[in-house]
């Protein structure tokens, strides 16, 4: 049994630095939030495919209409041409999320990733005044390709570009120069003063939470002046909801607690329902500056896509799913809260919040134990920030109360063994 999976990590050697360095094991299905490999030893999903499975691994009611669809001979592939899947998921799109929000925004597929959403709001930002500087912050994360990663603040995966990034100013997020700085006030001066040397810029670039950069939050307060600010000096303001838009942090849009209306938005991870690729680029009407074939790409419509995402969508007829995270987010909030008071010494902060929150170590390699530790006690857990510090529960918003709750028993079992015995 031992010496055939490793034979089988042999083979999957030829793939590129993975996952399977840290997750050594092969899966092979799924469901909700139950992962079996191989062998069928079973883990729970803790990942959620970064935020790409909000609602759970083969979801049933999801998987009918794409069988039923597939059955029925329905169109996979179209190019961007028009097709009743589209049409129907536009349709629905506006009557379910936009208008009970009163957003107006058109709606462009940019391409299946969430880095395709990214460089189509920055084109479009960039069309639209003319000007090509963008505002990103510190440890944001936008994506892998050029445009993306110059907005990303993280210079180990910039390095992987191989050259600077131009045409990007990087200002401290909320939090990053500690709780009572308010780094507003920096872009506000730096944008207002000719001696900053920063350009008037295209756009501001913004999660309301940065998943990959640990899971830094800003708060309402701060959203709001960076709003102001781009309205005083006519810039765009983008929100990338890439990866806490569709309910992960426990409404469809994650900005919606703060009140702010974004120029452009970036959807894509959940929005695809299945996880399937696709993403959104919602442009507020009066920017939509695009003519027909200047932005185009072979899967920007992937119809399957539109069948799982408008099914998806009924999880937003009703307040039912808000609920439910609210409620999973206190469990897990209690059950982190006391683990960080239990192992006061190892866990410096929890943060985070809806159905995404994680622990904070001091020393970051507990962090990446954790993580592999849990593995192999069936949870499958990743970690995020710039020194991978923060160990994160992110499970697919549909996930059982049960099966939660023994996720997190599971890992306070973990930090007992990694604790316990030295005495915390
Ligand atoms: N923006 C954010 C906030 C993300 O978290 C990610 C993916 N982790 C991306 C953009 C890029 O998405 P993709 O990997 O689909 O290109």
């Amino acid at each position: 049994e031992k010496a055939s999976s490793l034979q089988v990590f042999d083979q999957m050697e030829s793939e590129v630095r993975s996952y399977i360095r840290s997750f050594q094991t092969v899966f092979k299905k799924a469901s909700n939030a139950k992962l079996w490999d191989k062998n069928g030893t079973e883990y729970i999903d803790f990942f959620a495919g970064a935020g790409s499975l909000n609602y759970g691994h083969n979801n049933e009611g999801i998987r009918n209409k794409l069988v039923q669809y597939l059955m029925d001979d329905g169109i996979t592939h179209s190019l961007d041409m028009a097709t009743e899947a589209k049409e129907t998921f536009l349709v629905r799109f506006n009557e379910i999320i936009l208008e009970p929000r009163k957003l107006q925004y058109k709606i462009m597929f940019p391409g299946p990733t969430g880095t395709n959403s990214v460089e189509s709001a920055m084109k479009t930002a960039r069309k639209v005044t003319g000007r090509k500087n963008i505002i990103s912050f510190t440890n944001a994360f936008h994506g892998m390709s050029l445009g993306s990663l110059a907005a990303t603040g993280n210079s180990f995966k910039r390095g992987g570009a191989g050259v600077s990034l131009p045409d990007t100013t990087f200002v401290p997020y909320d939090g990053y120069l500690g709780g009572s700085v308010d780094t507003s006030m920096i872009l506000d001066k730096l944008l207002d003063d000719p001696g900053s040397g920063v350009d008037l810029p295209a756009a501001v670039i913004l999660e309301t939470l940065q998943g990959e950069g640990g899971l830094n939050e800003a708060s309402v307060d701060w959203l709001q002046r960076i709003e102001a600010i781009c309205r005083k000096h006519g810039i765009l303001l983008i929100v990338d909801d890439v990866q806490m838009g569709c309910g992960r942090t426990g409404t469809f849009f994650s900005f919606e607690e703060a009140g702010i209306e974004p120029d452009i938005v970036c959807l894509s991870k959940s929005i695809g329902g299945y996880g399937l690729p696709m993403a959104l680029t919602l442009i507020k009407p009066e920017y939509d500056v695009w003519n027909p074939g200047e932005h185009n790409g072979t899967f920007r419509g992937n119809n399957l896509g539109f069948v799982a995402a408008t099914e998806a969508l009924s999880y937003w007829k009703d307040d039912e799913l808000e609920r439910k995270i609210a409620a999973d987010a206190e469990i897990i909030r209690t059950a982190l809260q006391g683990l960080k008071a239990k192992y006061s010494s190892h866990i410096v902060e929890l943060r985070g919040k809806g159905l995404i929150q994680g622990l904070v170590f001091k020393k970051a390699d507990d962090a990446s134990r954790l993580s592999k530790e849990a593995f192999k006690h069936g949870v499958i857990m990743e970690t995020s920030g710039a020194h991978d510090e923060v160990a994160k529960v992110m499970p697919p918003l549909t996930i059982e109360k049960s099966l939660l709750q023994e996720g997190l028993a599971r890992i306070e079992e973990v930090l007992s063994d990694m604790y316990d015995s030295t005495a915390s």
